[in-house]
């Protein structure tokens, strides 16, 4: 019998169901099916959770993963080709064949996951819980990136959801004062509450909230 492990797997509309079931195997030499140390549960899970999945699917698509030699390493969740001219030209995170291990393929709420050897990322001296949300903040940096968010900016958040919240820290790590626009007075309080340093409803001015007009929005 091949060996088995523990996994939540999506089966319908709102079933997520325990079940024990086949480890996954290597299929590719530069697969490697490693344990999970821990699994975050993000909005688009709760929407696949709520629509179900085309066929049975272990969710989790962010992950910190234990290594053959017991170390812990983060994983890119998205497998571009390493074929098309997108990939060569390195947009691989717009490759039209890439699909997310989570998402499209099996993923890590469950013991063990298979990953492609080249997204795998190194967590240097990250805990295990920082690190499971290290995909999360990575879009929120790369945003805050493109932006040039930079000491001094004046910046505009737009939802104090997860990436809103994520996106209103990393802008003040970049030096960045932040005001965020929530329509709930509920979330806009928790806003405040998680160091945003201006919270406003909808029809607030972020200029006067901040004192200058925002340079960039997120
Ligand atoms: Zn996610
Ligand atoms: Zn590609």
């Amino acid at each position: 019998m091949p060996p088995t492990m523990r996994a939540v797997r999506l089966e319908g509309p709102g079933q997520a169901v325990v079940r024990e079931l086949p480890v996954p195997e290597v299929v590719d030499a530069d697969w490697r099916v490693l344990q999970v140390e821990r699994a975050s549960i993000c909005a688009t899970d709760r929407k696949w959770f709520a629509r179900g999945a085309s066929e049975p699917r272990i969710l989790g698509h962010e992950m910190v993963l234990r290594d053959e030699d017991g170390r812990l390493v983060g994983v890119h969740p998205e497998v571009p080709c390493r074929a098309c001219k997108l990939c060569a030209d390195g947009w691989d995170n717009r490759c039209h064949a890439r699909y997310s291990v989570g998402l499209q393929a099996d993923g890590a709420l469950a013991e063990r996951v298979a990953v492609r050897e080249d997204r795998l990322v190194d967590l240097g001296e990250l805990a295990a819980d920082q690190g499971a949300l290290l995909e999360p903040v990575a879009c929120c940096w790369h945003a805050a990136d493109m932006l040039g968010a930079t000491e001094g900016d004046a910046a505009l958040v737009i939802g104090a959801g997860a990436m809103g919240i994520i996106s209103t820290w990393v802008l003040q790590a970049l030096g960045a004062r932040v005001v965020v626009m929530q329509r709930s007075p509920e979330r806009r309080h928790l806003a405040a509450e998680l160091g945003a340093d201006a919270a406003i409803g909808p029809d607030d001015d972020p200029a006067e909230a901040l004192g200058v007009q925002p340079r960039i929005a997120v």
